[in-house]
């Protein structure tokens, strides 16, 4: 069915193998060579048309639709080739005669071909139909409220602010109707997934997902459960400050021991940090007066004051910058994004970028990406890893800067500081660590732990609904309003669990690692205070930030992150950020009774 004309490639490619048997390192180079130029001329396919369906939104016209489906299924038949695999797979039993570079393509080649494996046709079509009926299942739901339709964001909305416990129960129930829907579903795709990876040899989709990282499933949960066994007491003091706080929010005399999930400001309870109002800096003031250039540019200047070379000129000419223009007859996507065209020298941001604070920061974090791009698009990095070091790093990095460039030092030292502002620096921290601290046990406990057990362990169906609160009171420390039977699966009422399955740890991961690298910049190399560092001009941060980017995916992240900071991954350095707040938390809630344990439970 899928007929595209990969064929003379392959040929190419099996022709080579047969022809020079004796040298594996030379074999297996001529056909990582092979499988690179096509899968760079297809992915450039992808990003061509992906960008067009951004870039240029023209209600009716599916022409990019087409386009964009069909080069992402030209690059899934490639990848997922069967010659393909079982040439990669050959290679990879001889891995001790190959140099570790091309054993790291190698295995690339193998996890690329894991989405879409060939060898397994049937398996995959099933999958990929259970998939796309399982979101359009989730994004088509008709979410009700007093009878009336609303959207999540309604929901959210409501969920945010309203004092009223009947409202916000009634919002937080509707909220997870949509899992009935998808819980037969979601126990198919368990099914599909496993058997599409184990094709592969995998053990099962989560190992699947984890060797990415070059890690066994039991290596990664015992490192998640590391980070969360450092930062449980602070999620301790907060849990308690939280229960006492909502339960007055709310009116209610009793302090309940576990928090209602329907008393937080979110459906998951994974971000609290609505709950906290701080008076901060109001830099929307002094950017109204700049064009939308000028934040790109000081962005720019930013990377170019640490010795990074400007943007190239084809950045400017290729990307998306700012807003459709007003009457124009087309619309495009305004989430900010970073593209690496053809994995070599044409980046691309897609951005709407209006001045104001929120784009001022997204400006400095989208071209992280793009100096990540160009930092390891260098002869010494091999085409197919050209990426992050881990699926987190990304991130992380992007996250760092544009951190770094809403520090108030950063934002004084060039003139965009409003006078006379003050910030009061226990409320902001406890708004943070009501964003990230609050974040881990879902991410590293509850999404983790409920996806191992799903793919590794077979959970049962049966079983969906109770493992997964099991495992919120357990690492939350959040109960359902009321039992919530087999009929529902509030797992799957989580997007990533039915589209982006069994890797919510790179968020965690990317959290942590941020807080490091930030913390080991501030304390390390410019002998500043972490909460108040200013990055800019810092010719010795480039120094310390160039040889980590330009590695790419060529080293072992452990590796490197112990290279860079002297440390394996740690929370420490996140702890260390919030301590001004442990004391202050421990003074509010004097004479409270805490109901987490002390040691946890994991
Ligand atoms: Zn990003």
């Amino acid at each position: 069915m899928r007929k595209i004309p990969t064929a003379a490639v392959l040929l190419t490619a099996t022709a080579l193998l047969a022809s020079c048997a004796k040298n594996p390192e030379k074999e297996a180079q001529a056909y990582v060579d092979t499988y690179t130029r096509e899968v760079q001329k297809l992915s450039l396919e992808v990003s061509e048309a992906e960008w067009a369906s951004n870039t240029h939104i023209v209600e009716g016209d599916t022409t990019n639709a087409h386009r964009s489906k069909a080069a992402k299924e030209a690059y899934a038949v490639f990848t997922g080739n069967a010659e393909n695999i079982a040439t990669a797979r050959k290679f990879l039993e001889k891995r001790d005669k190959l140099s570790p570079l091309l054993v790291r393509q190698l295995e690339l080649i193998l996890y690329e071909a894991g989405s879409n494996p060939q060898t397994v046709a049937d398996i995959v079509k099933r999958r990929i139909k259970v998939e796309t009926e399982q979101v359009e299942k989730l994004y088509g739901f008709d979410f009700k409220l007093d009878g009336k339709s609303v959207s999540t964001n309604d929901i959210d909305e409501l969920l945010r602010s309203d004092l009223h416990l009947d409202k916000r129960l009634a919002a937080w129930e509707e909220s997870k109707e949509v899992g009935k829907n998808l819980k037969d579903g979601l126990a198919e795709m368990q099914t599909l997934r496993n058997q599409t990876v184990q094709a592969l040899g995998y053990k099962d989709y989560f190992d699947y997902q984890v060797s990415d990282y070059g890690m066994t499933s039991a290596e990664l949960r015992d490192q998640m459960k590391t980070v969360l066994r450092d930062i449980w007491p602070l999620y301790r003091e907060l849990h308690t400050w939280a229960r006492y706080e909502l339960a007055q929010r709310y009116g209610q005399k009793e302090v309940p021991d576990m928090i209602p999930a329907h008393w937080l400001p979110n459906r998951w309870g994974q971000d609290w940090s609505p709950l906290v109002t701080v008076a901060g800096l109001d830099l929307d003031s002094k950017l109204k007066e700049k064009q939308p250039e000028w934040l790109v540019k000081q962005a720019e200047s930013f990377y170019v004051s640490l010795g990074f070379d400007s943007l190239p000129q084809t950045f400017w000419d290729k990307s998306d910058l700012y807003p459709v223009p007003e009457g124009a007859n087309y619309k495009k996507n305004n989430h900010a994004s970073a593209w690496h065209f053809d994995l070599d020298k044409d980046v691309r941001s897609l951005m709407s970028v209006i001045p104001n604070a929120d784009w001022y920061e997204t400006t400095h974090h989208e071209l992280g990406h793009i100096y990540y791009y160009m930092s390891y698009s260098t002869p010494e990095v091999p085409i197919l890893l050209r990426r992050g070091a881990n699926r987190a790093f990304h991130e992380a990095i992007g996250s760092m800067m544009g951190l770094a460039a809403m520090q108030q030092p950063f934002i004084e030292g060039i003139g965009l500081f409003p006078e006379g502002q003050q910030t009061d620096q226990i409320q902001t921290l406890l708004k943070e660590s009501l964003n990230y601290i609050i974040f881990l046990p879902w991410s590293a406990g509850v999404m983790t732990e409920f996806e191992y057990s799903l793919y590794a362990e077979n959970l049962p169906k049966d079983q969906y609904n109770a493992k997964w609160w099991e495992l919120v009171q357990k690492y939350q420390g959040i109960v359902p309003p009321s039992p919530r039977g087999e009929e529902y699966c509030d797992a799957a009422t989580k997007t990533h669990i039915n589209d982006d399955a069994a890797q919510y740890y790179d968020y965690a991961i990317s959290y942590v690692l941020l807080m490091q690298l930030h913390d080991h910049i501030a304390r390390n190399v410019l002998h500043q205070d972490p909460h108040a560092t200013n990055y800019y001009g810092s010719k010795e941060v480039g120094t310390f930030l160039k040889p980590i980017l330009a590695a790419g995916g060529t080293r072992d992240w452990r590796e490197l992150t112990r290279e860079a900071t002297g440390a394996d991954l740690s929370a420490q350095p996140m702890l260390r950020y919030f301590e001004p707040l442990t004391a202050y938390l421990q003074q509010q809630n004097q004479g409270r009774t805490y109901t987490l344990p002390e040691n946890p439970a994991f």
